[in-house]
């Protein structure tokens, strides 16, 4: 196997996108429908949800990757990246019961679990020399309030200084104010201030509450999403966001979501990611959902590429969307694979079999499969590293 190393690199995104996106895009001959959006684009008109719905309807589906990749380019060149990490789910156990969640158990289900404090450090111990990051979602648990949390994150900062801490999505820490009493704002600032480095964006779902009282009764409102998201920006806490895509929603729905955390993004300058992923049927509750094709996958990618300008990073999300499609993403606007990940429940459980044992050298090769430069970044895309390849590697001939 090829053995690659790494050497420090600046690799932020190209602060002139615009302008050079603009010169890429007059370089190339458009059908009808994408020159509408093109248009926009070289007249520096902001996309509006018509334009997104086109987008949606695009017949071709490679044009609408070719447009959404050369935003990528302009943005990042041909960089794509990953990261250092390990997942671990605090507790299985959750006071609600979403219908598409796999992961969830009641308290007294045989294999409901509940991690405490020691037993998590213990977990973590087994990885921490090889991670910077550690992520951490899980169950609403009847009975953890902040203090199990600030106890937590104060003992991961001093005994392993080097992992920064993406904790609890935005349910989670509406779960946390309400147990303990307190505002978001006091919420977040406590958990700030024990170590939390970011927040994850897992539980966006799709942003409508007529969905969301169908597939997610009982969480948090797609507005309550955004004011969590935007105190925790206003206090300095950066966060990712996501949208779950293939339940019941409509494109016009799927649009919405897409310019709601615009609006935010623009106004904030919070969010470092948006992580579009595709509904897992399998062991869950929902019958009715229209599930997603490898294409609609890419084309959603594409098009949250296009619309997201106030989102630096598209992540193409491998463990929920496997390798195979993550490559080809790459292609189609998104420039981030997530990381090394080393075991998973959520996704799995719900139906992926995405490998758990890849290490940096082996999401260097796939990203390199897919035509980018690997770069491995830290939790909050400050610092970064290339991967290049110790050997050139070898290509088959052309036939
Ligand atoms: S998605 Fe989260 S909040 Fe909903 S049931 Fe699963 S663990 Fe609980």
């Amino acid at each position: 196997m090829t053995e690659w190393v790494s050497t420090t690199v600046l690799a932020d995104r190209n602060p002139r996108w615009r302008t050079d996106l603009k010169v890429s895009l007059r370089e190339e001959n458009w059908s009808e429908s994408m020159q509408i959006i093109v248009d926009k684009i070289l007249n520096d008109q902001v996309l509006n949800h018509q334009d997104g719905l086109l987008l949606f309807s695009e017949p071709n589906l490679f044009e609408l990757g070719r447009l959404a990749n050369l935003h990528k380019q302009a943005m990042f060149g041909e960089r794509a990246y990953f990261n250092s990490n390990v997942h671990v789910n605090q507790t299985n156990i959750c006071v609600l019961a979403c219908r598409f969640c796999a992961f969830r158990r009641g308290p007294k289900a045989d294999d409901a679990y509940e991690l405490s404090v020691e037993n998590y450090l213990e977990e973590l111990s087994k990885f921490s020399p090889y991670v910077d990051e550690v992520h951490s979602v899980g169950g609403l648990h009847p009975e953890w309030t902040v203090e199990h949390y600030e106890e937590l994150f104060q003992r991961i900062q001093a005994e392993h200084p080097h992992i920064s801490i993406k904790a609890l999505t935005a349910v989670e820490v509406k779960h946390l104010a309400q147990l303990s009493n307190l505002s978001i704002e006091s919420t977040l600032q406590r958990l700030k201030n024990a170590g939390l480095t970011s927040l994850p964006g897992g539980g966006a779902e799709i942003l409508d509450d007529d969905v969301r009282a169908i597939i997610c009764n009982g969480k948090e409102s797609s507005q309550e999403y955004l004011d969590i998201h935007r105190t925790a920006h206003n206090i300095g806490l950066p966060s990712n966001c996501t949208m779950l895509f293939g339940t019941i929603e409509t494109a016009s729905q799927r649009v919405d979501h897409i310019l709601k955390l615009r609006d935010l993004g623009s106004l904030t300058n919070g969010f470092q990611c948006f992580v579009p992923y595709p509904f897992l049927p399998d062991s869950t509750r929902l019958p009715m959902a229209q599930l997603s094709t490898g294409q609609e996958i890419l084309r959603v990618i594409a098009v949250s590429r296009i619309l997201l300008d106030s989102i630096a990073h598209i992540k193409a999300y491998r463990m929920n969307i496997g390798d195979e499609l993550s490559e080809l993403a790459l292609q189609f606007g998104a420039d981030d694979i997530d990381g090394t990940v080393q075991q998973e429940s959520i996704m799995h459980l719900a139906g992926s079999i995405t490998p758990l044992t890849h290490d940096l050298q082996q999401l260097s090769k796939l990203v390199q499969n897919a035509g980018c430069v690997p770069i491995k970044r830290n939790t909050i895309y400050t610092e970064f590293e290339e991967y290049v390849p110790k050997k050139p590697v070898k290509r088959l001939p052309m036939a």
